[in-house]
């Protein structure tokens, strides 16, 4: 996906960005004074806000609906990015970062750029050798998102040392909201013994399933639609472990995972790896998977 086509586009980008800066009317910024940070994707919006409160305003490059694995950004982003002070990158191997963030970084060089996964230990996969890569949804476990709002915090002093104090309280009450969030999903999840795997379509959980000692099988891998024979293993796998249910993300097709579900007599279940509000989501998360073990 990159290569010299990409560059093509983000020269048109850049050059479209300076003819809009040229031409637009000055006292347009609403979100004058505030600090301008861009993130990569939607849960980073809720931690930067959650920290930053009303000095910050936040940007995200993912939309909703959009996958992180394949996004590529818009001009009017970019146009965000040349005007931002902070770029809080998730850090951990996303394609769309992979992808665009030297260009990003092309557009403004005066952002503090933040790596959210800075601290944490990357899970490297058994089938990792075609890629290289480790699994890059840190965030879905709540221990990680901890570091990522540590670091968060840590770069906002750094733009915005005066407001020190709020930013370390804002971050000390989210880390308590993320403390008791780990609780519940412990609660919810632990008494379940028996039966702690889930079938999902895109491997998004590898965190949550780690921290949480289940056994997270994915029907993509490695981002490749599934070929018949991975689709038959996950079926007898399924009838083996007696699994009911397929987790399905949003943002992603599901005739696969629909067609899985048939065979196995069961349905597919909405979680979404990517939520605005990400302690609320995290529950639900939790509570959704405990459907698959609690029988
Ligand atoms: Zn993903």
């Amino acid at each position: 996906m990159a290569g010299g086509r990409n560059w093509i586009v983000i020269g048109t980008l850049i050059l479209a960005i300076c003819v809009l800066g040229c031409l637009a009317p000055a006292g347009d910024q609403a979100e004058e004074g505030k600090i301008g940070v861009i993130v990569s994707i939607l849960p980073q919006v809720d931690f930067v806000e959650q920290i930053g409160g009303e000095h910050v305003a936040v940007t995200v490059m993912v939309p909703p609906g959009a996958s992180p694995h394949t996004y590529e950004p818009t001009a009017g982003q970019l146009r965000e990015v040349s005007k931002a002070q902070m770029y809080a990158k998730v850090g951990s191997g996303v394609e769309f970062e992979l992808a665009w963030f030297d260009k990003i970084r092309a557009v403004n060089r005066n952002m503090l750029i933040v790596d959210c996964s800075k601290g944490i230990e990357l899970i490297h996969g058994a089938d990792e050798h075609d890629h290289g890569g480790a699994d890059p949804h840190i965030w879905t476990s709540p221990r990680n998102a901890r570091i990522m709002v540590e670091n968060i915090c840590a770069g906002l002093i750094e733009i915005d040392p005066e407001h020190e104090a709020e930013y370390i309280a804002n971050r000390d009450r989210y880390l308590q909201e993320l403390d008791a969030l780990d609780v519940y999903i412990h609660e919810r999840l632990d008494p379940y013994t028996k039966k702690r795997v889930f079938l999902i379509y895109h491997p998004s959980f590898g965190y949550f399933a780690a921290e949480y000692n289940l056994t997270q099988i994915a029907i993509e891998q490695e981002g490749k639609v599934p070929s018949p024979k991975v689709i038959q293993d996950c079926i007898d796998y399924a009838r083996q472990y007696n699994l009911s249910y397929v987790y399905v993300a949003p943002q992603f097709a599901t005739q696969n995972a629909e067609m899985v579900a048939h065979e196995i007599g069961g349905r597919t279940v909405f979680i979404d790896p990517l939520p605005l509000d990400y302690s609320a989501t995290m529950r639900s998360v939790a509570a959704s998977l405990a459907l698959e073990m609690e029988y």
